[in-house]
């Protein structure tokens, strides 16, 4: 079956995502802090007439750092043009990018933290003078031709923060840390894209698919989507609670949001007994890729307190023995 709760993302999810994609700061929900900080700056930038300080957003993937990049842009009145580090090869690369970049337009880069070296480079004095440094021709005859860029605000994001270099991080003048939505945050999410997908959920139902969504706004649209599946082939005109309830249970998704890859590594730490466990073992026992495990399984079994990260590996928390203890004498706590 295919794993519900994982990042990658299809063409199709893609197009779905932009027609629920919030455009303003109403529709944009939670974030709350963020949010507040960064309408007094971009309030303050737009009295002065100037670009946006550069803007770094981290936190996991789905959290909504395009969408918050895409906002921005709108509020500012600005251009925005979207890309991602793995996509920008060369040197070249990024001068062709900059070069065709307006006063005051966004440049969103996306998993910034996988930028190359090289590119880098180039990017230093553009975040900071406004100025491409290009060199041409190699060896004795090689000559830097300086090219003034208008003024432009870059937006990073990045699922790993520890693997920017410093030198980057420090160019960006705002730094933000996205977090996991709550619950009730959620259930907004998925009841104003019901709307728009004029299939309206009902509240329960809203509140059920956003407890099973891992605090992560594409996997309640994700779920959302499928629920509402079901529900047009019932030849229903609302999501109800029943029919979220039995489409999530037969996606898999347990009654916490974990799927079958989350249970096993939890019962992978818990036989483990308190002995920590290396990512490299945990990689191999579930046959998945260890920037997976770190960036995708692992932060929201984190952040809720069911793993602890320590210097010699993992361990289960005493909440996981809990609930293996529980699902012992029921039938199954992860069956959902
Ligand atoms: P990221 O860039 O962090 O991976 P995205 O910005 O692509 O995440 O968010 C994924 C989807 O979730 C978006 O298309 C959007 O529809 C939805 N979304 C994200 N954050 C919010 C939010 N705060 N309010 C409403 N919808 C959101």
């Amino acid at each position: 079956m295919e794993r519900m709760v994982e990042i990658e993302r299809f063409s199709e999810e893609i197009s779905y995502e932009v027609t629920l994609r919030p455009s303003s700061w109403d529709e944009y929900i939670g974030q709350e802090k963020i949010k507040k900080n960064l309408k007094v700056f971009i309030e303050a930038s737009r009295k002065r007439n100037e670009a946006l300080d550069h803007i770094l957003f981290f936190g996991p993937p789905g959290l909504g750092k395009t969408t918050i990049a895409n906002i921005i842009s709108n509020e500012m009145g600005a251009n925005i043009k979207t890309t991602a580090a793995p996509m920008i090869e060369k040197a070249g690369d990024l001068a062709a990018l900059l070069t065709n970049i307006e006063e005051g337009d966004i440049l969103f880069i996306d998993e910034i933290h996988r930028m190359s070296p090289a590119v880098e480079e180039i990017l230093y004095p553009a975040m900071e003078d406004f100025r491409l440094d290009i060199i041409i021709g190699s060896g004795p005859a090689a000559q830097t031709v300086k090219i003034d860029l208008p003024r432009f605000t870059l937006i990073g994001a990045t699922t790993r923060a520890g693997m920017l270099s410093n030198p980057l991080r420090e160019r960006f003048g705002m730094h933000f840390r996205m977090q996991f939505y709550t619950p009730e945050e959620l259930a907004k999410i998925v009841t104003q894209a019901s709307k728009k997908l004029e299939k309206p959920a009902q509240f329960e139902a809203s509140s059920e698919i956003a407890r099973r969504s891992r605090g992560t706004p594409r996997i309640a649209l994700r779920l959302l989507k499928r629920v509402r599946d079901f529900s047009e082939v019932a030849g229903e005109t609302e999501v109800t609670l029943q029919r979220a309830q039995y489409a999530l249970d037969e996606l898999g998704v347990n009654h916490l949001g974990f799927d079958e890859q989350d249970i096993q590594l939890l019962e992978l730490l818990v036989s483990a007994k308190n002995k920590p466990m290396g990512l490299s073992t945990i990689g191999a026992a579930l046959s998945e890729d260890e920037g997976t495990i770190e960036d995708v399984l692992e932060p929201y079994l984190i952040a809720n307190g069911y793993i602890e990260r320590t210097a010699r590996g993992r361990i289960a928390t005493q909440k996981s023995y809990e609930h293996f203890r529980l699902a012992g004498s029921q039938d199954g706590l992860f069956d959902g």
